[in-house]
């Protein structure tokens, strides 16, 4: 991937003629079944600038009471877009419940938000949603003339641990917002993919929000190399999880875990715990007891046991 990067011909992105940010988007629109992309800067900004090609100010988006663009995106929505949220209850399996979304989308009348948008988050804390939620998400979209986005950030991780291509995964969504920088293994960056109309939206959005980058096309080999290699090999991060989630079980550790993160509860062991780790030279963010490992392609199987080992001699086992 570094050698890639070096290796980039670069233009001006902004005048749209960096061969390699081109390649990014015309390969990514590829991949992902839809017929354009843009190349953005994080997913925050891609997420919020598909938002604003959907809704204008006054509109609402439906979205989950615990969804990254609700929750961790420091509202920009409302700030910057003047979109209003709507948020609706989340199962515990990640899913919306579409029920409760169905009584909240509001009908055509002035005192109301226009409800414009469906918002889906694929993977949720690691959780993967079948495809069968996204078609019945779809069905309820329709029969309330809502157009549909995906913060499919990790969404790579959910079609490989389903077995669907990401195209199938994403068909039924006008907007997907992909991040190249987490599981993918890329240093930095997004992209957004969808209709060449909602693309072009997008894009002056993007300009908007500065995520304008002239001569990108380093960064855009990063994510270019990521599409064209990081993405099958997403079933070793996940055994890995698993392999993970197995080693700390046995210890005693109560974990929960999905595709490539497993959430530990260490309990009043957890200062031990993130001392212990730390010595190791293991970055491990404990809060209250609790901690999100996340397996992805610079942790390797030993990496995995010297974890594992080390929570075991925290905890004297
Ligand atoms: C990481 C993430 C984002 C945002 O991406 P950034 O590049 O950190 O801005 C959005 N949604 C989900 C589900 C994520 O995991």
């Amino acid at each position: 991937m570094r050698q890639a990067m070096f290796d980039a011909e670069v233009g001006d992105d902004v005048w749209g003629d960096d061969p390699t940010v081109n390649r990014l988007q015309a390969t990514a629109a590829e991949l992902f079944g839809k017929e354009a992309g843009l190349y953005l800067p994080s997913g925050t900004q891609s997420n919020l600038a598909a938002l604003m090609a959907h809704c204008g100010r006054g509109d609402e988006y439906i979205v989950g009471d615990n969804a990254h663009t609700y929750k961790y995106e420091a509202g920009g929505a409302a700030v910057l877009a003047s979109i209003q949220p709507q948020p609706v209850r989340m199962l515990d399996d990640g899913r919306l419940d579409l029920n409760h979304a169905a009584s909240v989308i509001k009908p055509d009348d002035p005192h109301f938000a226009r409800s414009k948008l469906l918002c889906i988050e694929n993977t949720h804390d690691g959780k993967a949603l079948p495809t069968s939620f996204h078609d019945e998400a779809a069905a309820l979209a329709e029969d309330h003339g809502l157009s549909m986005h995906l913060d499919g950030a990790r969404s790579c991780n959910a079609a490989v641990a389903l077995g669907v291509s990401p195209a199938e995964l994403m068909a039924p969504f006008d907007t997907v917002s992909i991040c190249l920088s987490k599981g993918l293994g890329a240093p930095v960056g997004s992209v957004l993919v969808g209709s060449k109309d909602l693309i072009a939206a997008a894009y002056r959005c993007r300009k908007i929000l500065g995520g304008g980058m002239r001569q990108a096309g380093g960064l855009a080999a990063a994510g270019l190399y990521a599409l064209e290699h990081n993405i099958d090999r997403l079933t070793d991060d996940h055994a890995r999880a698993t392999r993970l989630a197995e080693g700390l079980a046995e210890l005693g550790v109560p974990v929960t875990h999905n595709t490539n993160m497993v959430f530990a509860d260490f309990g009043p062991s957890g200062e031990a715990v993130a001392k212990a780790a730390n010595d190791a030279n293991i970055l491990l963010a404990v809060n209250d007891g609790s901690c999100r490992l996340v397996t992805h392609l610079d942790v390797d199987d030993d990496g995995v046991e010297s974890v594992i080992a080390t929570v075991g001699r925290a905890l004297g086992r």
